[in-house]
Parts: structure tokens; C-alpha cells; sequence
């Protein structure tokens, strides 16, 4: 079948009825658009990373007019750093977004000076034949971009991740006045990712986990307190950060990622009200009952922090009994395992771990709540 020069081809390479390792692509006359590059994890099989496998897009490579970066996740943005380099093509993403890449890049020693184009909020771009119109959503990264893709006489809405939340703590609610525009002027497609789109009623905003969480800490006075959650979702450690400050705790932050979007965030503007976290060399001067960890990790990651102070071989943190560990991340569907393993490891520390709602374990005496 020959290729009709004025139809819009979607061919979505990766993260199309999975999650992770988001690789997009769309084709108009003989011109090609890359939305999204990104890897997933999967510890089961024992490798590091997977993404998705980019070879019939090599071959078109001269016909790649650029990639635009809908968002600063890792299974958006986290294959870059593998994958770039073998297209060289132009990239486009919002100041966040564009500065994470910068990090990534600048780690690996990759030069992308004059190809990573920083676009503002709600900008439009031209690439190629393509037309972007950008529109921000809500997510649990700054800078969620929905994009408006038009070519020729066709439109797709295609949207990265996003929900409604209604009240978020980080970032500008969703632009409601420019979807309900888009959806007036009619969409010929909508390319839509949310990982609970099938779960019904609303999910909630990051204003309800404050409160559940500061109950949880406030509940917990004796010891120390860990939490863990992914180091990506900005929203998330803003507010474990609030809730840890609204009861005299002090946030010491452990693992690489945590360190990297902290630097960022506070270069941007971002987490302002929250005070600067402590480092492993003055986490030393306040009782532990004062200290709150957030540790990298909740997916049971072997080389994480949290996984290195459940077998004891963290060089500076470890855990003793009556202290709490609290999971503030969902579990990746394929890393059941690894999770499970990594809680059974802590609660014969003897300490107490706590996930979602409405679980109990237990293990010799000690309990192991879902609550939230
Ligand atoms: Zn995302």
C-alpha cells in the first residue's frame, strides 16, 4: 500500500497500551514529527533499562524534521541520552523539561549545543510541516504539555500524561478555556495518556494527600520517619516536604534523582515555600525523631537508596526497630515483586511500613498498614 502524501500517519513505537518507554511518531508528506523518547525499567529481567526499539525511524532519519518532549518524565525524556545521538535532530520542550534534558546530556558528555529548543508555555511551534499548539495540563511534573499536532487538514490532540487536578500544588491548573477550544473546533483524533483513564470518578488532588499524609507524620513521633516516592513527581515531594516542616521534621533527601530535580525545580522558581533540604553531613546534628528521609527507590530499584539501607549496606543510613517507612508511589505493574521483596526486608528490621489503603500486613508482630 502506497503512502497517501496528504493523510497524517501516527506510529507510536513505544508506550502505546503499556507503561513506560513513550516513542511516538507522525508523518506527513515525507516528513516525519518524534514525539517523546523515553525508557522504562524492569527489574525482572535483570536489565537496567529498556526502550524502544528506534531502527525503522534511523532509516528515515533525514526525513526527521525534530522531537518535541511533552514532559520531563523518565519514560518520556529518558531515553534521549541512549537514542539521540543516532537521529541528531532538532529538539523542542518547555524550560523544565529543556533543563533536565541539558542535565542528562551534560552527565553522558553529549553535545546538543543549537539542538534543544526551549519553547514557552502555551507556545506554538512550526516543525516541518507540522504545527504545534502546546496547551498545559496537570501532572505530577511542572510543565505537563497537551499538544494540538496539525498537518495539512488533519488534527490530533495528542496529549503526553495528565489528569485534572484541580487544585495542583506545582505548576498552573489545567487551561480549560483553550481545551474546551480545541474540542469546539473538533479534533480528528485525540492521542490520549493516563494510566487510570479507566478508572471512574476523579483522581483526586495532590491538596488531599497533604492532609493524609501531615495525619500520617503527625501520628508518628518517636523516630525517625522514611518516605519514599519517585523523585520525578516535583508535586509529591513538595508536599511530603510541607507536611514534614507543619510538624518540626527536617528533609534529608537520599539518592541521585532527588538531588538532580531539587537543583532544577529551585533554579526554576519552583518549591519555594519549602525549606532547603539537609545533606547525610548535617542530617547528623538533629534527633531522628526531627528527621524526616526521602529516599529514591519505591520500585524496589537494587541500587537505590532504599534498597541499600533495607540489606544494611548503606554507608550512613540505616533503620531500626519503631522507626516508619511510608511508600507515597503506586506500584509499576512488573515490579511486584521486587517491591514486595524490599518491604519484607524492612519489616524484619522491625520497622513499620506503610502503603495504600485499607491493607494490613504483618510480619512477626510487626505491621505493615495500607492507608492511604
Ligand atoms: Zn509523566
Amino acid at each position: 500500500m502506497g503512502v497517501d502524501k496528504n493523510a497524517l500517519y501516527f506510529l507510536p513505537l513505544g508506550g502505546a497500551g503499556e507503561i513506560g518507554m513513550n516513542l511516538n511518531a507522525y508523518r506527513y508528506g515525507d516528513k516525519w514529527l518524534l514525539v517523546d523518547m523515553g525508557i522504562t525499567f524492569n527489574d525482572r529481567l535483570g536489565i537496567e533499562v529498556l526502550m524502544p526499539n528506534p531502527q525503522y525511524l534511523i532509516e528515515q532519519k533525514e526525513k526527521i524534521c525534530g522531537l518535541f518532549l511533552t514532559h520531563g518524565h523518565e519514560d518520556h525524556i529518558g531515553a534521549i541520552p541512549y537514542l539521540w545521538n543516532r537521529f541528531k535532530c532538532p529538539m523542542y520542550a518547555t524550560p523544565f523539561t529543556a533543563e533536565l534534558i541539558r542535565h542528562k546530556m551534560n552527565d553522558q558528555q553529549i553535545d546538543i549545543e543549537g539542538y534543544l529548543h526551549e519553547v514557552p508555555l502555551e507556545g506554538k511551534i512550526d516543525i516541518g510541516p507540522f504545527k504545534i499548539y502546546l496547551v498545559t495540563l496537570t501532572h505530577s511534573v511542572p510543565e505537563p504539555n497537551g499538544a494540538l499536532i496539525e498537518a495539512g487538514n488533519t488534527k490530533v490532540f495528542h496529549t503526553g500524561d495528565w489528569k485534572i487536578d484541580p487544585n495542583p500544588l506545582i505548576g498552573k491548573p489545567v487551561e480549560e478555556e483553550a481545551l474546551r477550544k480545541i474540542g469546539d473546533a473538533g479534533v480528528d483524533a485525540m492521542v490520549c495518556d493516563s494510566t487510570n483513564v479507566f478508572c471512574e470518578g476523579d483522581s483526586g488532588s495532590e491538596e488531599e494527600v497533604e492532609s493524609n499524609l501531615s495525619d500520617l507524620i503527625g501520628s508518628y513521633k518517636k523516630n525517625a520517619v522514611f518516605v519514599t516516592c519517585f523523585a520525578s513527581n516535583l508535586a509529591r515531594l513538595q508536599t511530603i516536604a510541607l507536611a514534614a516542616k507543619k510538624h518540626g521534621r527536617h528533609v534529608a533527601i537520599l539518592g541521585r534523582g532527588f538531588s538532580r530535580i531539587n537543583e532544577i525545580a529551585r533554579k526554576l522558581g519552583y518549591l519555594k515555600n519549602v525549606p532547603p533540604f539537609l545533606t547525610l553531613s548535617n542530617v547528623k546534628k538533629y534527633a531522628r525523631n526531627k528527621v524526616l528521609y526521602l529516599c529514591s527507590g519505591s520500585q524496589g530499584e537494587h541500587r537505590a537508596a532504599l534498597s541499600r539501607i533495607a540489606s544494611e549496606s548503606h554507608p550512613d543510613v540505616s533503620m531500626s526497630p519503631g522507626m516508619l517507612l511510608f511508600f507515597s508511589s503506586r506500584i509499576i505493574p512488573g515490579n511486584e515483586k521486587s517491591i514486595i521483596s524490599l518491604q519484607n526486608k524492612i519489616t524484619k528490621l522491625g520497622v513499620k511500613v506503610v502503603y495504600g489503603k485499607g491493607m494490613i500486613f504483618t510480619y512477626q508482630g510487626t505491621q505493615v498498614e495500607m492507608i492511604l
